[in-house]
């Protein structure tokens, strides 16, 4: 069973009574029961916790980690992120959402600035699958819209992705690549766009329908990790050459 980490910076929540009446336990707890039939073994974390819930055990017992974070991105301790980042390039899948686009993780793991244009109107986005061949758009259809939701728009300032599984449009006019897949070291990452706090986002079903897709994309593959910076014996005898 893939082993799941939910971090949440669950500041929102506690301090806006806007937030806490969309997700009254936070937005980590509302993730772990909308992804509860998704097969997954869930657990979750947040700022205030020891180590931000993020100690080298759970890293060490984490598949793929999921990010929100916004007003606090600030007070993620530094060795936290090297520590996730260690485990991203070992090959922890990472999904990233929303405002998570600003994260200490995230903008270390694109090297760009990863700013966008946004505006907060409560507008219609339109999510198209432009990748239909995906895993991560499996069971989805051609398009589904969220009624309200922060808009995010181009340019956004990321590398090119490996894969774009995602496009939004929105009522105001805007579009954003809003779902993009990275690789870095053997580690997969997944950065989807919907989720702004005010927003019941995260009750949708298309929504979580994504998100357990890319957990299970995001997943390590298993693979044996490469050896790199030694002189290696050969593994064939190599016949001598006239040189
Ligand atoms: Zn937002």
């Amino acid at each position: 069973m893939i082993k799941l980490t939910i971090w949440n910076e669950f500041v929102h929540e506690k301090e806006h009574e806007e937030v806490r009446n969309v997700y009254p336990d936070g937005i980590h707890n509302a993730l772990a029961k909308g992804l509860a039939d998704s097969g997954l073994d869930i657990k979750t974390a947040t700022l205030e916790e020891a180590e931000h819930g993020l100690s080298e055990d759970v890293l060490n017992n984490t598949d793929v980690l999921i990010w929100w974070g916004h007003m606090a991105h600030d007070r993620v301790e530094d060795a936290i992120v090297e520590r996730v980042h260690k485990r991203v390039m070992e090959g922890m899948g990472l999904i990233v959402l929303h405002s998570g686009h600003f994260s200490k993780i995230f903008k270390k793991l694109m090297g760009t600035g990863c700013d966008l244009k946004w505006r907060e109107a409560g507008e219609r986005e339109r999510i198209w699958v432009v990748d239909p061949a995906h895993p991560i758009a499996a069971g989805l259809p051609e398009q589904f819209a969220l009624e309200q939701e922060e808009m995010y728009g181009e340019h956004f300032d990321i590398p090119a992705p490996d894969e774009l599984v995602f496009v939004s449009w929105f009522e105001g006019g805007n579009v954003f690549r809003s779902g993009c897949t990275f690789h870095r070291g053997q580690g997969k990452i997944f950065y989807f766009r919907p989720g702004h706090e005010t927003h019941p986002t995260y009750y949708d079903a298309n929504v979580l329908k994504v998100i357990s897709n890319s957990v299970k994309w995001a997943a390590p593959s298993g693979a044996a990790v490469p050896v790199r910076g030694q002189s290696v014996p050969s593994l064939e005898p190599i016949s001598p050459k006239n040189v």
